[in-house]
């Protein structure tokens, strides 16, 4: 079983020739509304790869909160425990031009309000094998739900995601670290050259490298580097989200965890391969795949 904690937004993406400027009104082309957040698509993505899974976060008491729940549920996320606050969804509005650059407005809504997590939200987690989150989503939710993985021996995999620093109180607490290179560099300044610096924080963690592949580092000497899948490439949005589950249902399964890391570059790389976030997010078979390739 794997748990995660994070955020859930709906996604409304516009396509336009050209982005507006401020004050200006463009007539776009395209529109769609997708459900996001790195926490829904981790969960999403974590039942894709074949495992019982929760997702514990907030939606909002609107028309979008609705539409979240059903689509999350339908990817066969165990959704009892997402919270409905009064007000606001998270909401992130997208804006793309014809050459794929975009600008993005992220407003947390319900995401902001999920702190106090509640006993029946601890116990998912104390159930769970693994448990995965973000960064979101409140820092001090984030802490209280690895303080209760802790506690019962559930497994925390933090993808620290966006990046920002995090506090010692809660990396003291994470089992394994997953980072992209931006990420890294915010948590210990230094970034793809040297992957080893994430152990003065954590006992093991990974640094994701797009098409360079991943990074596994551990404590107990271990750096090894995992070469990406050659897919061709449409998207790599995404590519970390389904990279951190997969990862995490392969630990969760007992599989050595370079192994693990090997599964879910495949993960990665399999996401990349369709245009979009959560609609991208690769299934098993497709994993077991690129995996075997
Ligand atoms: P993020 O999306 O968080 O920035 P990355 O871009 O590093 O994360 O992607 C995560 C993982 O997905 C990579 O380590 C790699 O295994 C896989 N991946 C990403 N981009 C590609 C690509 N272009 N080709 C093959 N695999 C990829």
């Amino acid at each position: 079983r794997v748990v995660v904690v994070g955020s859930a937004n709906m996604d409304l993406v516009g396509t336009a020739p050209a982005l507006p400027r401020v004050g200006e009104t463009v007539l776009g082309t395209d529109f769609v509304m997708v459900p996001g957040g790195k926490g829904a698509n981790q969960a999403i993505a974590a039942a894709r790869a074949g495992a019982s899974g929760a997702f514990l976060g907030a939606i909002g008491s609107d028309s979008f909160g609705v539409t979240l729940r059903a689509r999350i549920t339908a990817a066969g996320v165990d959704t009892s425990q997402l919270r409905v606050t009064y007000g606001s969804s998270g909401v992130a509005l997208v804006m793309v031009n014809a050459v794929g650059e975009n600008l993005i407005l992220v407003t947390p809504g319900a995401n902001a309000s999920l702190t106090g997590l509640t006993d029946a939200e601890l116990a998912a987690v104390r159930d769970a094998d693994v448990m995965v989150a973000q960064l979101e989503i409140p820092v001090e939710t984030v802490t209280e739900a690895a303080m209760a993985a802790r506690s019962a021996g559930t497994r925390v995999v933090l993808n620290a995601a966006p990046a920002r620093q995090v506090p010692t109180e809660l990396l003291d607490l994470v089992d394994m670290l997953v980072v992209n290179e931006v990420e890294a560099t915010a948590l210990t300044g230094r970034g793809r050259e040297a992957p080893e610096a994430l152990l003065d924080l954590v006992p093991r963690a990974v640094l994701t490298l797009g098409a360079d592949g991943a990074w596994y580092v551990d404590r107990d000497g271990t750096a090894v580097h995992v070469p990406a899948v050659e897919v061709d490439v449409v998207d790599s949005t995404a590519a970390g989200d389904a990279f951190t589950a997969a990862l995490a249902v392969a630990w969760g399964e007992g599989r050595d965890l370079l192994d693990a890391v090997r599964w879910a570059a495949a993960a990665g790389a399999a996401c990349t391969r369709r245009l979009g976030a959560s609609v991208a997010l690769p299934h098993r078979a497709e994993i077991d795949e690129l995996y075997a390739r």
